[in-house]
């Protein structure tokens, strides 16, 4: 079978490798001990007691006993299945959706991604899984996300404070706050590029955090919630934040969708060197065979892989255009 973490042929649920990655080699039962259902309800007993208002659609598990376990406390992992609001098309393969987009961008794109896999509940439907990377040895370790780092929040900026942000902007934020913020901004804007590459239009303010390292600065933390947005909901926005604050490049003008320029000049708001911004585009536009080689070894239907291929390439189309060199 295929390893329900990395897709690699294995004779166990997940291969070696996977297993080490997310439990440490704990043994473990590879398959939850509950369904949906009795997840929906620890979901809404643990809400309560966290406090928290309204019900989480993820919640966190713990291994006890060799079962992972819904847990309000010390929790290594978070579990998000499929949702149960009908919000888009291929609601059934969201799970999966997220799973093969975080893959993606560890194995091809090779971004540093929060460790994850898919999991079967008790009546054998999949959910998606991801190791906490705040967690380390049941310590905490301090993370914050861009919207707090921005000083946004609903009752500060309304509604719409998680979208109300540019991409430029954040990279002022890792300027300020980050000291290795030359390294930072390059990891965010290849993020930035694969987001637009995979059709991730929900990558707002607080789907980018900073995380402590053990030196005690800040870096960048590892990718999440990395998905193809786009093939549940297609006709929403292509990215959640426009690049510029104040600033619309010639090519978007006349074409009204990002392409290859506007990469470059986020680039250099971001104080990337142009060789090295070239090389980025370069690189991640050669990445087309790969990226399809992979999705076709995806858990997804082929009606959802079919429609993520069209997306794909589409974008590398998008990406590929330059108004400025056809000038
Ligand atoms: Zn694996």
């Amino acid at each position: 079978m295929k390893c329900l973490g990395c897709f690699v042929l294995t004779e166990e649920v997940y291969c070696k490798k996977c297993r080490k990655a997310l439990f440490d080699n704990q043994k473990l039962s590879t398959i939850l001990d509950f369904d949906k259902k009795e997840f929906l309800s620890a979901t809404v007993a643990l809400s309560e007691q966290m406090s928290i208002s309204g019900v989480q659609d993820k919640i966190s598990l713990k291994i006890e006993n060799e079962k992972l376990m819904p847990t309000s406390t010390d929790g290594a992992y978070l579990l998000k299945p499929i949702p149960l609001m009908e919000y888009g098309e291929f609601i059934e393969d969201v799970a999966k959706n997220e799973h093969f987009t975080m893959q993606l961008a560890s194995q091809v794109f090779k971004l540093e991604t929060a460790k994850n896999a898919l999991i079967a509940f008790s009546d054998g439907e999949l959910a998606y899984m991801t190791k906490r990377f705040d967690r380390a040895d049941g310590m905490k370790i301090k993370q914050e996300d861009f919207s707090s780092l921005a000083g946004y929040t609903e009752q500060s900026h309304g509604k719409n404070y998680k979208y109300d942000y540019a991409y430029e902007q954040i990279g002022g934020l890792i300027k300020q706050y980050l000291p290795s913020y030359k390294i930072e901004v390059l990891k965010f804007f290849k993020l930035v590029l694969f987001n637009y590459l995979v059709g991730n239009g929900d990558a707002h303010l607080k789907n980018f955090s900073v995380l402590q390292r053990s030196t005690q600065d800040y870096g960048l933390s590892p990718a999440y919630d990395l998905l193809s947005s786009f093939l549940h909901l297609p006709n929403e926005s292509r990215t959640a934040l426009e690049f510029f604050k104040a600033y619309e490049t010639k090519s978007f003008e006349a074409n009204g969708f990002y392409a290859y320029d506007d990469f470059m000049v986020l680039a250099k708001f971001l104080e990337i060197p142009e060789k090295m911004a070239e090389k980025v585009l370069r690189d991640f536009l050669s990445k087309e065979k790969t990226t399809l080689g992979l999705l076709e070894n995806s858990f997804l239907n082929d009606e959802a892989k079919e429609r993520y291929k069209i997306l794909f390439l589409d974008r590398i189309k998008a990406v590929s255009y330059s108004f400025e060199k056809k000038r």
